[in-house]
């Protein structure tokens, strides 16, 4: 056990003096000043002013790791079981940051983990969860960074023996832009293939050919996923077509929305990894009192979805027919799910689809009505205009179709 804390000291006197000595060049500043009672000091600089501050600090920095090496020798010397804890390593911390990154700090200590968790801070502050690789490793995997964002994160907590974390715990980071909108707004109508998906699996029952036909394999949606990025489509959300047709926004190019029906599982635990891989948008049409029962996403995916950058749109409450259900009652279907995924997510929801594509006239009233801005249907088509933002059409991905299918679809489309 020594034996392993003092060859750890020594690497980790190492890293710190390499990791000073390499910050120049990696644009790397130590924002604590540590002074001698070793309690950092946050100082706020202008851009103007860091560079000064960085070769200040940096001078500081490799100072205060050659007493803290002094230190640890000393400790060693005398047998003491008090090994001080840094951070050996943290990430990222440069510029133009995917936002899809996790946060990960390494310690040169086993950690008490939940001691860690409490004090670890991020701002502004975004949701995400921990997860540890072990005792030393800890990444804090945000559901999604904010584009062209500064980001400055904290850590406090102790080692397994207690001891707290000393050193440089604080940094900085910031994202990358968000696709830059180029197609101008003020077109009365615009072309943007809206496809639909259900299943992302593989179908259970070779049989079920109704099952068949809603699933796309993994496989598939990937490749599919691939080919959208390689090709430069960027999808969008309902919300974001409808603000386009209002002139309020642009969009970026080739333009696509990418919808999920009826709010299974797999959304979560196949899909969104995919989306999430490049930093797609997509929209997820769930029923809202499906939630949390087999085969469907739980409440807790539904949010996780949500700070994910994923829209979520409402299909009811119970997948009903609305063309044939009463005004009363298709009433209640449209308001009474829009609560539930408006209190569950803590903000507007406004978009809509029908089950089965089932609408009438009226129903599509009765949706503008109860405060959604859009609706999609099952009918085939690729131009949308503000008029008709309750009767949108889509384009159906069945599963099974060879990628260059897929490929002709959307290039016609758009
Ligand atoms: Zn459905």
């Amino acid at each position: 056990m020594i034996g392993r804390v003092l060859g750890r000291v020594d690497r980790i006197g190492m890293a710190v003096l390499v990791g000073a000595l390499l910050a120049g060049s990696a644009g790397f500043t130590f924002h604590d000043q540590v002074s001698a009672a070793a309690v950092p000091t946050r100082i706020l600089v202008s851009p103007d002013e860091r560079i000064a501050l960085q070769t200040q600090t940096r001078t500081a920095a490799m100072t205060s790791s050659v007493s803290h090496v002094n230190t640890r020798a000393a400790e060693s010397a005398s047998g003491s079981a008090r090994v001080a804890v840094y951070l050996e390593a943290t990430e990222p911390r440069t510029s133009e940051i995917p936002v899809n990154s996790a946060v990960v700090m390494t310690f040169s200590q086993p950690m008490n983990r939940s001691s860690v968790e409490t004090s670890f801070t991020i701002s502004p502050a975004v949701d995400g969860r921990f997860v540890w690789s072990d005792d030393f490793t800890l990444r804090f995997e945000a559901f999604k960074l904010g584009h062209a964002t500064g980001y400055q994160v904290e850590v406090h907590g102790r080692s397994l023996r207690g001891v707290p974390l000393s050193g440089s715990r604080w940094w900085t980071f910031n994202t990358a832009a968000a696709p830059p909108d180029v197609v101008a707004p003020g077109a009365y109508a615009i072309n943007v293939p809206i496809l639909t998906y259900h299943y992302i699996r593989v179908n259970p029952d070779r049989y079920d050919r109704m099952g068949f036909a809603l699933s796309v394999t993994p496989a598939d949606f990937a490749a599919q996923m691939d080919w959208l990025a390689e090709n430069g489509y960027h999808p969008i959300t309902t919300e974001d077509l409808h603000t386009y047709l209002q002139g309020a926004r642009g969009l970026p190019s080739r333009p696509v929305v990418l919808s999920f029906d009826d709010g299974y599982a797999d959304f979560y635990t196949t899909a969104l990894p995919i989306l999430r891989s490049h930093d797609f948008k997509a929209v997820a049409y769930v029923v809202s009192g499906f939630v949390g029962q087999a085969r469907y996403m739980t409440a807790a995916q539904v949010r996780e979805a949500d700070r994910s950058g994923i829209e979520i749109g409402s299909h009811t409450v119970s997948h009903a027919n609305l063309a044939t259900a009463s005004s009363a009652a298709s009433w209640a279907q449209l308001t009474e799910s829009k609560q539930f995924l408006e209190r569950l997510l803590g903000h507007p929801v406004v978009s809509f689809c029908y089950p089965s594509g089932k609408v009438t006239s009226a129903v599509a009233w009765q949706v503008g009505a109860a405060g959604y801005h859009d609706a999609t249907t099952t009918r085939f088509g690729y131009s949308h205009t503000l008029g008709d933002r309750y009767l949108w059409t889509r384009l159906r991905i069945s599963g099974g179709e060879p990628l260059d299918q897929f490929a002709m679809a959307v290039r016609g489309a758009s």
